[in-house]
Formats: structure tokens, sequence, C-alpha cells
């Protein structure tokens, strides 16, 4: 339960986990609790059980454990009340008014075209995801009467358009068997490893096997990626299953956010989607845990407590005795591996749903061709085909902004970042330089700032600038760029992949963002135009990122009975990992990196943590971790090995400067007893608040 305490001078919210006996320790001297918040406890105890778990086996403090996981009206100590949600209906006026007399209001216009679709009402939730600026539209519509509003205590819904036509398919065989064996163990622990191509059917297999959950009075817990949580994805479970669906995205306000929350901890959403930290609802009657897309890096958390939500649901699963599904159609070395050893039941698709065939990978050899733009002559000319058939194209770059460095000719000026070590993003649009580290913002200078000479070349591809590009070589081809800076404002994502599925011939370009979850059947090529960046970044994951990128937007492409073709630009076509992409053969590409790691003793074969710390000194980061080196040489160090402290790969960023100190060993039981015995005597070492450290159990970034 949680308690106001008083702390210092002030009160904090605090939660008591446990009583101790007697008067606590010696040489302490208790104070009383000022006041108790809740009726009875506001976790239930296996929530309380992972949480602890958590903070154990990632080394973090239970406190900012257990309250980062608690809506944020629970953390500020307020009441575990449930919201008045305000519908909204057409009036019997509103009823009446037709849709062309709106021609020239069409936001209205479609408010009430959505309404009249929603005969039950919608809510603030629901309206905000179809207009952004939904609060005036609908005061417009009030002010005319059209609109009658009436509090009810149903849940903030998603957006669920009735589809009077909706009928499950009945499964094939490759799915009948998966949903099978998963059912098979509801009611107990067991791990899914659902490995199925792109277009396979996943997302069907989990409806079949949510319904059995349903049926028998269990909820069911659904993650997905950061950008997989689509308004479509959300209809199509809404639309399934006979159960209130409670959608945690990050649209929600506080207080929705704890109404979806109360909802599922009290038994009455039947399914709770959700990012990342949704991993942390409480479920009154778990049944089953999925975690789609399961490879995918926004499962780990980058700050402050780094816990991965992949690897807490597996835990989580196996205190609630109900199946985890994990699924991928590039599933991580970590889950194949699992699999391998017989942790996880795996459990294949290897078909596509329907006429839908695998599209043809290519290479491009970019050292053939000129380069001077990015996209090599063979590209363009695939591209030309595509459009000329009246189909869509789809090119990925991953990297936003026009150009990557702006350079003098003259002297060699590059314009670097004055508080990181990285080169300044030419944005030509905005007309600024943009450090996409920490956010410093400068206009670009006219002459160079160091020979004062004119004529600074910018050089590199950005996504602004393959626009541009593609705009001169394509005039009257519609070209649609979706990048974070293409998308800034809210809803613009949602109207421009409207623009896409509206059809036609079209260039879209993007950057990571359009790499999973939209459905874009029109789409029959598949640029990558600079691969190479995968091949060889900082990190040692950064090849199996890349190969599942590239099978993940592979699977954007021939989608419908239209075949696809996927090329991908590079300098190194002879490098061992694109063999087996080329075939679509994930699993070659998978094992060759696993006996890469293995030889390397990295994970999944090896445990790292990873220390990190950062000060505005250079100097004092790596002596604080060179005393944390010490300390540990001072303790068994039975099966750890200690790297570093080195710089970190991008030593200054946002004016402090980092360094790392890496902890290997074959076995868990080795690394953590001595990750557990050096953190309490970290903060006591010399320089140690002058430098702020942080400590990243099984890191998933090196850097
Ligand atoms: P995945 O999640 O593996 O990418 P989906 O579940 O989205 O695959 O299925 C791909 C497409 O095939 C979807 O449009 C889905 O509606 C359709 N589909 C899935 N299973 C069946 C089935 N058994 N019969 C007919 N269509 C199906
Ligand atoms: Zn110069
Ligand atoms: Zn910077």
């Amino acid at each position: 339960m949680r308690v106001r305490v008083p702390f210092g001078r002030a009160t904090k919210t605090a939660m008591v986990v446990a009583l101790a006996p007697g008067d606590g320790s010696p040489g302490y001297r208790l104070k009383s609790i000022l006041e108790i918040l809740d009726d009875g406890p506001v976790l239930p105890p296996s929530m309380l059980k992972l949480l602890q778990w958590a903070a154990a086996y990632y080394h973090h403090p239970l406190g900012e454990v257990i309250f980062g996981c608690l809506p944020p009206p629970l953390r500020q100590g307020k009441a575990p009340v449930r919201m008045d949600v305000s519908r909204y209906h057409l009036s019997q006026a509103g009823e009446r008014v037709k849709t062309e007399d709106l021609a020239r209001a069409p936001r209205q216009a479609a408010m009430m075209d959505f309404l009249r679709r929603h005969p039950g009402g919608a809510d603030a939730a629901q309206l905000r995801l179809l207009d952004a600026r939904w609060r005036a539209t609908l005061r417009a519509l009030a002010a005319k009467d059209w609109i009658r509003e009436e509090k009810s205590g149903l849940p903030p819904a998603t957006v669920k358009e009735p589809d009077p036509t909706y009928r499950p398919f009945a499964l094939n065989p490759g799915q009948t068997e998966a949903a099978q064996a998963i059912s098979g163990a509801l009611g107990r622990f067991g791990a899914f490893l659902l490995d199925g191509i792109t277009g396979s059917g996943k997302t069907e297999v989990y409806l079949n096997v949510i319904d059995q959950v349903i049926a028998q009075g269990r909820q069911a817990l659904v993650l997905i990626p950061e950008i997989g949580l689509t308004p479509q994805l959300v209809a199509r479970f809404a639309d399934h299953v006979q159960a209130p669906v409670a959608v945690l995205h990050s649209g929600l306000s506080d207080r929705e956010r704890l109404h979806a929350w109360l909802m599922a901890r009290d038994g009455e959403a039947g399914v709770v989607i959700g990012t990342r930290s949704a991993i942390f609802t409480p479920m009154k009657r778990p049944g089953i845990c999925i975690i789609d897309e399961e490879h995918d890096p926004s499962f780990k958390q980058q700050e402050g407590f780094r816990y991965h939500a992949r690897d807490l649901a597996v835990m989580r699963a196996r205190q609630e005795a109900m199946p985890i599904v994990l699924g991928s159609a590039t599933p991580s070395l970590e889950s194949l591996h699992n699999a391998g050893q017989g942790r996880y039941e795996r459990l294949v698709l290897r078909e596509r749903i329907g006429k839908a065939r695998p599209p043809a990978i290519r290479l491009l050899d970019m050292r053939a061709g000129r380069d001077d733009n990015g996209l090599s002559s063979a590209l363009l000319q695939a591209v030309g085909a595509h459009l000329a058939q009246g189909n869509q194209v789809l090119l990925f770059l991953n990297r936003r902004g026009y150009a990557p460095t702006l350079f003098c000719p003259g002297c060699g000026w590059i314009a670097l970042c004055p508080r990181c070590d990285a080169h300044m993003i030419l944005h030509r649009a905005r007309n600024r330089l943009h450090c996409h580290h920490c956010d410093t913002q400068q206009p670009p200078p006219a002459q160079c700032p160091q020979c004062q000479a004119s004529g600074l070349l910018a050089l590199g591809q950005g996504t602004e600038r393959v626009e541009e590009t593609l705009q001169g070589l394509f005039p009257g081809t519609d070209i649609i760029r979706i990048d974070r800076d293409s998308t800034r404002r809210k809803g613009a994502m949602q109207a421009l992949l409207k623009r896409v599925r509206g059809g036609g011939p079209q260039i879209l370009l993007g950057t990571q963002m359009i790499a999973k979850g939209h459905h874009l059947p029109g789409i029959t090529l598949v640029g990558i135009l600079n691969a190479d960046q995968g091949l060889f970044g900082a990190d040692f994951r950064a090849i199996e990122r890349m190969g599942q990128l590239i099978l993940q937007v592979a699977g954007r492409a021939g989608r419908a009975d239209k075949p696809g073709e996927v090329c991908i630009q590079t300098h190194y076509p002879e490098h061992p990992a694109f063999s087996p992409l080329l075939a679509h053969d994930y699993g070659a590409f998978a094992h060759r990196l696993l006996e890469e790691r293995q030889l390397g003793q990295l994970p999944p074969y090896g445990n790292l943590a990873l220390f990190r710390a950062e000060a505005l000194d250079q100097a004092l980061p790596l002596r604080f971790l060179q005393a944390v080196h010490e300390q540990a040489m001072t303790l068994s160090l039975e099966g750890v090995r200690l790297l570093g402290p080195v710089s970190a790969p991008m030593e200054k960023r946002a004016g402090r400067f980092r360094a790392q100190l890496l902890l290997q060993s074959l076995r868990r039981r080795h690394l953590h007893p001595l990750l557990k015995a050096l953190i309490p005597i970290l903060d006591g070492l010399p320089g140690a608040r002058k430098v702020r450290w942080s400590l990243d159990v099984d890191p998933q970034e090196m850097f």
C-alpha cells in the first residue's frame, strides 16, 4: 500500500513492501507514517514479486522500480479512481445533417461521419486520434446543437470502426498447429517462439489464442514495438476480441492511463495492448502474454531503470503461470538460442498467406556506377519501371536531414557540434545545422568560419536531399517523405500514410519509422539506399539489426498479388552476411552470427554488464571507472572478465565526457554476485560525487 511519510522537512509518497519485526534496525529512529493512501494493496502480490526480482536482477533501487511503473497519478499519491469518460453522440438534429452540407468544413464533416458510424458514441481518446484539433471541431458542432454529451464509466476506448463484415479467418494448417500448441499451455507456464515470416499470419494466431483465453475468463497482455502501435493494429484486435481492449499508447493523458491500468488490474479489460512499459500492467486473471516483433530494440529501456520488457515478460509468465509467445519474422539471437537449448518451443510459419510470394532480393554494387546522389542507375531504372506500372516504391535511408556533413573545400573545416564528438547535420528546409545527439541547433554559416572562403559543400545524403533529387528525376510523381522531421506534428504520420494507402504511383521515402507495422499493399519495390551503415556499425549487434531490417522492409513489398522486388545498395556485395539474406534464409543468417557470438563469448553465449560514467571534466569518468575496476579486482572475480575502462565510442556528448567499463562472463551466477557486491560501495569511491554513473545489465547498445 502507498503511504505518505515525512522525509526531511517535506513529505513523500512511499510504498510499504514488507513489515520488519520489532522497531527496525538498531541505530535508527523510526518516524511514523502520516497517512495510508490505499484501502488495500495497490499492486497484486505477483506484480510486487516481479518488481522485486527486476530490482535485484538489474541492480536498480526497488523504490525507483516500483514508482517508475505506477501510472503517474498513483506516483503522485492520488487516489486510484476511474474517470468519468464523456462520450459524444449525434443529437437528433445532428442525425439529420448531411455530410454534403459540410463540404466547406472537412474536419467537421469527418467528425460527423465518425460519430454516425459509432452509434455507441465516441470518447476523447477516439476523437483525438481522428482529429488533432478535435476540441475545436467538437465545440463548433456543439454550438450548432448537433452533439449530445453523456458521462459514462466506460473505458477510454480505441478507435474502432465497427465492421459488420468482420469474420475471423479459418486458420490454415500451420496456424492451427501453432495455435493449438500455445492453447495447450493455457493455465501454466510455457514459452513459445512463433517464428513466422512477415505476412504468414502470426497476428491471426495471437487472436485465435486470445479468444480462448477470454473464453476462460482470463486476460491477455500484448506488447508491441514503439512504432508498431498503429490504429489499424488496434482496430484489428478490437474488431476480433469479444471483450474490452485497453490500449496504453503515448497519446493518453495521465488520467486515461490510470483508468486503463485499473481496468487491467481489476480484471475488466480482456486485452491490454501497449508498448514496453505495459509489461508492468497488473492483471487480475493473467491468461497469456504476447510479445510481437520480439527482436525489436524498443523493448529495452535505455535510461534510468534499464530493463528489457521481453526478458521481464518471460519471468512474469513463469511467476504468474501463463504461457508467453514471442513472435517475429526475424527473431533475436537470444530467443533463437533459447529455442535451440529447448527453453522455448519453436513454432514455425514458413508460408505467406494467399498469393503473395516473397520478393526477389538483389544487391546493387555501388562501386560500379557513379554515386553522387546516393542513388545508383540500376535502382533508378527499377524505380522508373515500377512507377510506370502504376505501383508504389519504398526507399529506405536511415538518416534524416539534408546532408550529414558541411565541409569547406578550402581548408578542410567541418561543421562539428560544440557539445558532442559528432558532425552537425544540415537541414535545408529549416535552414539549420542540427546535432541529432544533443539537439544543438544553429544557422549554417554563409562562409567558412575558419578561412572565410565561401562555397561550403554539403556532403552525403539525408532523406531531405534524396527527396529533392527524386523530385528532379521523377517530376510529377507524388513523393512522400516519412521521418521524424516530416511527422513532428500530431496526426501528420497518419495523414501521410493515408495518402500512401490512397494508392497510385508514388515514392515513399523514409527512415526506420516505416520499417515495421504498417500494411502498405501497393508497394512492389523496396530500395535500401545504404546497407553499409549496418555492416560497419560500432555495435556488435549492428549486423543482426541490419539483417532484421532488410527482411522486415522486404516484408513490406509484394504483400498483395503483385510480385515484389528488393534492391540493396552496398559497396561490399561480397560481405558474407548478405548471401543468406538474398535467399530469405534468416535462419542461416542468424546461425552464422551465433557462431561469431560464441567465439567472442558475446550474448547469447556470454553475459554482459556495462558501467557507464560521465562528467564535465574529461579525466573523471575514466578515473572513477578505474577505481571501480580496482574494487572489482579485490572481490572474487571468478569467471568474470573486465574490459576497460575506455572512453565511449562517442566520448563527448551534450557537453559531457563519457567512459565505460565492460564486465563479461559466461555465467550469470558469476557476474551477478560481483555486481551486487560492487554497487553499494561505488558511491563511496573517490570521485563518485563528481560523475554520473549507471549500470546496464544485458546492454543492448554499447555506447
Ligand atoms: P503477420 O502478423 O505474420 O505479418 P498477419 O496475421 O498480419 O501476418 O496476416 C497477413 C495477412 O493475411 C493479413 O491481411 C491477414 O488478415 C491475412 N490472414 C491471416 N491468416 C489468414 C487465414 N487463415 N486466411 C486468410 N487470410 C489470413
Ligand atoms: Zn575553410
Ligand atoms: Zn551535439
